[in-house]
């Protein structure tokens, strides 16, 4: 086993950062559950900096099940720079990045683990693993990371036509092969029981967040998009652990309980939208402006969709691939296309915002065929350009304009 004694001082590094900042946490939750959910996030972070963890980066849309069935820790790097957006950290990291060649037309996310990684703050991989989509940049910079860290790199390679036999066992070969190196790697053998426990888990929380989603279809909405979007269950790194069930679960509880109690409870609704992409994660504003200024809801988001199956541990490596390529995001923008109509239609969409982070061409690729679609069904789209961590060049002026100008053609459609 490899002891990485510099992941102490990596830590403390970031902390000192973080410690000098005298801003505090952007988004303060209500519901227990975001609580709950909140500090396992924060403990899984912190536990990449453990000096004998096996760590794994991996990128948004490798399953980690198989990781906690091999006592293997993920760490999300995209997702840690949004948890520290709210820091002076990213404008530092961006900067990092600029000066080293990083071209600022690339994704900020990118950049930022790139400037977080020369800077040292990041903690060392043993292994990155990485997904050839749906993320167009981040098969490149995790290459580069790993040459940096000097560790293990896996691509795993998905096939544009995903929708059939072989494109399940192209892919279910190449992560059974990774898992083959990473057994050689940390001198054991993936436990078959702890696999089968890990599935279970990750099935069971599945089967709470597909419920919790049935539930966002009441009218009035159970759910504000403001605690909704954070879960990102779509690239979640808490599949397969015990406690994401438990807080499933209660979310799962909470909801009901909001609807019991008395419909008239639930916050009131003038519009319900659809939210594509992420947020602004270094400020609540323009979703509070849009929920509880303009009661507009945002009814559904697209990163708390659930694509996949059961998965099936007598089978593990062509489940974990069937889970890959259930993504929307693979293949003929079509199969994207009918699954944002389809929360269209199950949410009672009134309108349509998109999120157009800087530099996520996966996410713009699919902005004028969505706008054809959605026109034909005169549904309204708003595209608010801006960026998810780096608030450098954030407006919320203009996006309170453009959202009031969206919201008085949702109300003269009324
Ligand atoms: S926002 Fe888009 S480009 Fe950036 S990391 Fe995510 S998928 Fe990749």
């Amino acid at each position: 086993m490899i002891v990485h004694e510099e992941r102490a001082n990596q830590f403390k590094r970031l902390i000192s950062i973080l410690r000098e900042d005298k801003r505090g946490p952007a988004s303060a939750f209500t519901l227990r559950a975001s609580q709950r959910r909140t500090g396992l996030m924060a403990r899984l972070f912190q536990a990449a900096y453990q000096p004998d963890a096996f760590v794994a980066w991996r990128s948004p849309f490798v399953p980690t099940e198989l990781f906690y069935a091999m006592d293997i820790v993920p760490f999300f790097p995209e997702g840690a720079c949004s948890m520290l957006a709210n820091s002076r950290l990213v404008a530092q990291a961006l900067d990092v990045a600029k000066k080293n060649y990083y071209s600022g037309d690339a994704c900020s996310f990118l950049r930022c683990v790139a400037g977080a990684s020369i800077e040292d703050l990041f903690p060392a991989p043993d292994i990155l693993v990485c997904t050839s989509i749906c993320c167009d940049g981040a098969p490149k910079m995790f290459y580069n990371m790993s040459k940096r860290y000097k560790a293990d790199y896996f691509l795993l390679d998905i096939p544009y036509n995903y929708n059939n036999s072989e494109a399940v066992d192209y892919l279910a070969r190449q992560i059974e092969a990774m898992i083959k190196a990473i057994e050689k790697k940390m001198g054991k053998k993936l436990d078959p029981e702890r696999l089968r426990k890990a599935f279970s888990f990750s099935n069971e929380a599945r089967s709470y967040f597909l419920r919790i989603n049935e539930l966002r279809r009441h009218v009035p909405a159970p759910l504000l998009g403001k605690e909704a979007i954070d879960c990102a269950a779509a690239v979640a790194s808490t599949w397969g652990t015990e406690k994401i069930v438990d807080i499933y679960k209660l979310l799962y509880d909470e909801l009901k309980e909001r609807m019991e109690r008395s419909n008239a409870s639930l916050p009131e609704a003038r519009y319900r939208i659809l939210w594509r992409h992420l947020r602004p994660y270094y400020s609540d504003a323009i979703i509070d402006y849009l929920e509880n200024r303009h009661k507009a809801i945002i009814a559904f988001e697209e990163i708390n969709y659930i694509p996949w199956d059961e998965l099936d541990a007598d089978e593990p490596y062509r489940s974990l691939a069937r889970k890959i390529l259930a993504n929307p995001g693979i293949g003929c923008l079509r199969h994207w296309l009918d699954s944002t109509m389809g929360f269209v239609e199950d949410y009672k969409i009134d309108g349509v915002i998109e999120f157009a982070h800087w530099g996520c061409r996966h996410s713009d690729s699919m902005f004028q065929i969505l706008k054809t679609a959605l026109k034909a069904r005169q549904i309204p789209l708003l595209k608010l350009d801006g960026d998810c961590i780096d608030n450098r060049d954030y407006s919320e002026g203009r996006m309170k304009i453009q959202i009031d100008a969206f919201l008085e053609l949702l109300g003269g459609k009324k």
